[in-house]
């Protein structure tokens, strides 16, 4: 990372206009934490010089500065006195949306000293590590990768019960080192498995992508079949461009969109496709025309996303499924957390809710163009 990390560690290398760190910060408490232990070796005063006690953050901040050649366990294990009984570790070079609700939850469940943050990795968008097995526990943990088929892996916001750092022995040992292999012996290591891609500035190369990632440029996410078009009774399709009708307002809501320079993705169900009442090619066609008229009216489609899966195929694409929502979350850089999906019904919703997107349904008392134009509103706050 040099240059660079010449003057500054790496979690004080400036994305978006601000050091990495204070991204966290602000992501951690947006998600109710109010206190921070920073564990510090290389040129800690940069980073206590910016922060300070945290008061400038509305947070509180205390640190502990240990020598350079520190492994993580050492430096968690020297701060001891100073951890909560129960607490959450996150590595300074690795963001991403955390939902903490979820998370506890899912903590207080399985009754676990330890849950680690899985990324699923189905994407290869890095090495996979580790295995989870179908209770949701780690059951494979190999960093040299010579176990076969490994899929995911661990990216820290981890949730540990301090019982498990008073454990560990003296000397500077790694923590996934000492602690993984006996927790995952007794179905100890809970996973939170995610599909959300996570942004480091761990590698040079992932610089540009955390920078855009980062950088929050908007976008939203629309349904179209209910929300664009008026909706075929169930089990019916539209299945060409002389069926198709626009509800009122769409077109003047994707111009304002567009105009307030948000990313404009389109997910659909269209089950017609494997259910035989049309093909691929008819709903290209359909979908060449709906662009256009939408560009004619000043407005744009980034993306369209849809499912041709049948009911009872059991894809992870179809809605309510969150499939569709993740590959725009990964092929966009989205972050899911502040990204409004706007639907007209349950399975919509229940979409955004497993992929951790805001939800939001039009129905006869909420136009389209009402809701777009709060989204509108609130990014401008
Ligand atoms: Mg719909």
């Amino acid at each position: 990372m040099r240059p660079l990390t010449d003057i500054r560690p790496k979690p004080m290398i400036e994305i978006a206009g601000k050091p990495f760190l204070e991204h966290q910060v602000e992501l951690l408490r947006g998600q109710g934490f109010k206190k921070f232990l920073f564990l510090l070796g290389y040129l800690p005063d940069v980073v206590k010089n910016y922060f300070g006690d945290g008061s400038k953050w509305g947070v509180q901040i205390e640190y502990s500065v240990t020598a350079v050649e520190d492994l993580t366990g050492r430096r968690v294990k020297l701060a001891e006195k100073k951890l909560d009984d129960c607490f959450l570790l996150v590595y300074c070079d690795n963001y991403w949306p955390l939902p903490m609700d979820k998370m506890w939850r899912r903590f207080t469940e399985v009754n676990a000293p330890m849950m680690v943050t899985v990324y699923s990795n189905q994407d290869n968008y890095t090495k996979s590590v580790l295995k989870v097995d179908d209770a949701g526990f780690v059951s494979v943990y190999d960093k040299k990768k010579k176990t076969p088929d490994l899929q995911g892996t661990e990216i820290s916001f981890a949730i540990i019960r301090k019982g498990l750092i008073e454990q560990l022995p003296d000397g500077n040992i790694s923590l996934e080192e000492t602690l993984f292999p006996p927790l995952i012996a007794n179905k100890q290591l809970a996973a939170f498995v995610t599909h959300h891609r996570y942004y480091s500035v761990g590698d040079t190369f992932r610089l540009p992508i955390t920078e855009q990632f980062l950088s929050r440029r908007p976008a939203i996410i629309l349904d179209r079949d209910g929300v664009f078009n008026e909706k075929a009774p169930r089990a019916q399709y539209v299945r060409n461009w002389s069926e198709w009708k626009w509800l009122p307002g769409v077109k003047e809501s994707l111009r304002a969109l567009n105009e307030a320079g948000f990313k404009i993705i389109v997910v659909s169900n269209q089950a017609g496709i494997n259910r035989g009442a049309m093909t691929e090619a008819d709903l290209h066609d359909i979908h060449m025309k709906m662009v256009a008229e939408v560009e004619q009216s000043g407005g744009r489609i980034d993306a369209i996303y849809f499912c041709p899966h049948d009911w009872d195929e059991g894809c992870e694409c179809r809605k309510p499924k969150p499939g569709m929502l993740f590959q725009a979350q990964h092929d966009f850089n989205l972050d899911l957390s502040r990204t409004v999906f706007i639907g007209d019904d349950e399975r919509d919703a229940q979409a955004a809710e497993a992929a951790g997107c805001i939800p939001a349904l039009v129905s006869e008392k909420r136009t389209l163009l009402e809701i777009v134009n709060e989204v509108i509103a609130n990014t401008k706050k």
